[in-house]
């Protein structure tokens, strides 16, 4: 359950949580297209509190609504104010926050005519995505029966809700079948994506992560990318299979809820030893750093409030 917060910044004001509530004719709520973020506020070693990589966050949102022909009614400047007061508002010292970008009621059908575009923000404290124990134990994943969307079909590259079916169909698979997270192919049978998260694996000292092509360019992804060359681990983006990825020495999962969340299992065969590898728990522990400040280095990603 999300842990209700006081409020809820909506359409440029704030709200009681319990009045953040939307009409049935939304036309998102029934044809998908709306676009959304997922960000971390993360409490830092000072007692400071910083949002991490806002701007690009904020970036990928109007990205994503470019992508989805929707006219954010607010600037980049506004929304990202927005995002730090609505954490501000809450007494949030750490937290997720949710922007969402929707399309509102008036004419139905799938053509959305002239109806508003709405926004809202939402800030909650949430801790480990992927369960209890994930961050320092890693996960066991299971390959969708689910392929991740043509580029053609579905925009890749936006954050559209409607994407999020495939990931909701994919995830309650895995999990119904007792693993914790889905891993879904490309429609050329590549490895591409997690239903909430980037895939990174590593083999013979080389780190290894899917091209931008067909998935989410994810900003833990980067930050992860970036990180790992200043600490002279060779990176490449490059395609590679479930077979590859079955004969790895180390994988992990990068997302900003997910974090960098160790993979211990693919389809019941052991990644390694079974146990975070050390290039995964080096960039593990060098990330948590970053984010909590305590890297110099990267100090610009964080946006304090
Ligand atoms: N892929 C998908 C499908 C996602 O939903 C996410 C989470 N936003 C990611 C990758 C990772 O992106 P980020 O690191 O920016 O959170």
């Amino acid at each position: 359950m999300v842990q209700k917060v006081e409020k809820i910044w909506m359409d440029g004001r704030f709200i009681p949580w319990e009045e953040a509530n939307i009409h049935i004719l939304t036309h998102s709520l029934h044809y998908g297209l709306a676009v959304f973020e997922g960000i971390r506020c993360y409490l830092c070693h000072d007692g400071r509190s910083a949002v991490f990589r806002l701007r690009e966050h904020i970036d990928r949102l109007f990205d994503s609504a470019q992508i989805g022909e929707i006219k954010i009614p607010f600037s980049k400047r506004e929304i990202t104010e927005a995002c730090k007061e609505t954490l501000r508002v809450n007494q949030l010292k750490e937290g997720y926050i949710r922007p969402i970008v929707f399309i509102g009621e008036g004419v139905m059908g799938v053509y959305p005519g002239d109806n508003p575009v709405r926004v809202s923000i939402i800030t909650w404290s949430w801790g480990t995505y992927l369960g209890e124990g994930a961050i320092e134990k890693g996960i066991r994943v299971k390959v969708s029966s689910y392929t991740r969307h043509h580029v053609n079909v579905m925009m890749t590259k936006a954050k559209i809700c409607g994407n999020y079916v495939n990931s909701v169909l994919a995830k309650r698979e895995a999990m119904k079948l007792g693993y914790d997270e889905a891993l879904m192919l490309d429609t050329e049978g590549y490895v591409s994506e997690a239903s909430g998260e980037n895939i990174f694996m590593v083999k013979n000292g080389l780190l290894k992560t899917t091209p931008l092509t067909s998935i989410l360019p994810g900003i833990t992804r980067d930050s992860v990318i970036r990180i790992a060359r200043l600490k002279k681990i060779p990176v490449v983006e490059e395609k590679f299979t479930r077979d590859e990825l079955y004969t790895a020495q180390e994988a992990f999962f990068t997302g900003t809820a997910a974090e960098l969340t160790p993979i211990r299992e693919v389809d019941d065969r052991t990644i390694g030893d079974g146990k975070p590898g050390p290039i995964t728990r080096e960039l593990q522990s060098a990330f948590f750093n970053v984010v909590r400040g305590k890297e110099p280095e990267f100090v610009e990603w964080l946006d304090y409030l």
